[in-house]
């Protein structure tokens, strides 16, 4: 039977948000997995014998596959997930967009270029025709597209219905992020249990500049930034999955926590993602319990994609407090650049059976 599925390659499959990629690509109805590849370590062997699998079971048709480096002439895939390691992403992912393929990159290098979009789909999709301008700038066939930083991510979906409702103008941030944020092996296990470690490195600035840009205004052709200021603290929990973060919000209409509630509720997000493969039923979950959201309780909420929201309350400084926690390498990355991937699908930008 020929498969019709969109040929896909995972750039950084061996790492801990390219395996999430391998498992949420297994059985997707629109995409399979073509090529895998990773720096020149794992280049020559077999996707299994390259990597140290972290969760569950690799699926079979990925397991037999032979890692690559990632360069453009081994890669036929049109449509390419980066996962890779920031300091080798920004050559890498500019060659496949130059040799004509669309890149979903969850690396930083991109994320603030005026021409690229930073995208959470159910928040900005409007931003994802930044493609046009990207490539009369650039005289790219091909496209970056970004996804934002995992703790970035958590706080803009939450943030998002009440920014376009109350008009965000201060943020105070303070994080609660999972160790599989930092990639694997990542943080050395005497060094984070039964500890909190309050740094991450480049973690701050990244928070405190992206969510302006993904809850911007698309003009056209540029994203007006949104006017709110961001001060972060982020720290490192012995948690697997999922970030936690605490918010302290200043509005320019300042609304009730009731309003807020109500608004968090009714919130759907862009109706172009609805009925897309990985899109959750429910973007954002209000939970009443006064003790969550919990990452053990509800990281897997949406398989991972919805985010849940809860205590939020009147503040003693600012407007309102609210928690809010999401799947750091689903939600903040491989099934966020996967959503991103859909609606490019659905809207044409990437040709179905390219490649088929
Ligand atoms: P990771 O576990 O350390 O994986 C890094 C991947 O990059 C591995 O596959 C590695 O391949 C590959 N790589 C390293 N150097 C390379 C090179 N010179 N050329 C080609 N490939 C190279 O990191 P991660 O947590 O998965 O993060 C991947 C990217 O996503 C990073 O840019 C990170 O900032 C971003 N991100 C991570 C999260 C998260 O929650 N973890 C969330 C959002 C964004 P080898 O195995 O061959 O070394």
């Amino acid at each position: 039977m020929i498969d019709s599925r969109i040929p896909v390659a995972v750039l950084g499959a061996t790492g801990a948000v390219g395996q999430t990629f391998i498992r949420l690509l297994a059985g997707h109805p629109w995409f399979r997995v073509a090529n895998v590849a990773a720096s020149e370590r794992s280049a020559g062997k077999s996707y299994r014998d390259a990597t140290r699998w972290i969760e569950g079971e690799m699926p079979a048709d990925v397991a037999g596959l032979t890692v690559t480096t990632c360069d453009p002439s081994l890669v036929d895939a049109p449509v390419v997930f980066s996962a890779m390691d920031a300091a080798a992403a920004s050559d890498v992912e500019a060659a496949f967009a130059k040799a004509g393929r669309v890149v979903l990159s969850n690396a930083k290098n991109y994320r603030m270029d005026a021409d690229v979009p930073l995208v959470i789909p159910e928040v900005n999709a409007s931003h994802l025709r930044l493609i046009e301008t990207q490539r009369a700038t650039r005289g790219w066939s091909g496209a970056i597209v970004t996804n934002a930083n995992c703790a970035s991510t958590t706080a803009a979906v939450a943030m998002a219905p009440l920014h376009e409702a109350f008009g965000l103008r201060t943020v105070f941030i303070s994080t609660m992020q999972a160790v599989s944020g930092a990639g694997y092996p990542g943080v050395p296990s005497l060094d984070i249990l039964g500890n909190v470690i309050p740094y991450i490195g480049d973690e701050e600035p990244k928070i405190e500049r992206e969510m302006q840009k993904m809850l911007g205004r698309f003009t056209g052709s540029t994203v007006e930034a949104a006017p709110f200021v961001v001060s972060a603290h982020a720290n490192r929990v012995p948690v697997e999955n999922g970030h936690t973060v605490c918010l302290t919000l200043g509005f320019e209409r300042k609304p009730t926590p009731e309003d807020a509630i109500r608004v968090l509720r009714a919130w759907t997000g862009d109706p172009i993602v609805r009925g897309l493969p990985s899109a959750p039923a429910l973007p954002i979950r209000y939970r009443d319990e006064p003790d969550r959201p919990q990452p053990r309780r509800d990281v897997m909420d949406g398989r991972g994609m919805t985010t849940s929201v809860g205590r939020v309350r009147a503040d003693t400084i600012l407007d309102l407090r609210l928690v809010a926690m999401s799947h750091n390498t689903i939600r903040g990355a491989a099934g966020c650049s996967i959503l991103n991937a859909e609606v490019l699908v659905h809207t044409g930008v990437i040709a179905r059976g390219a490649g088929a």
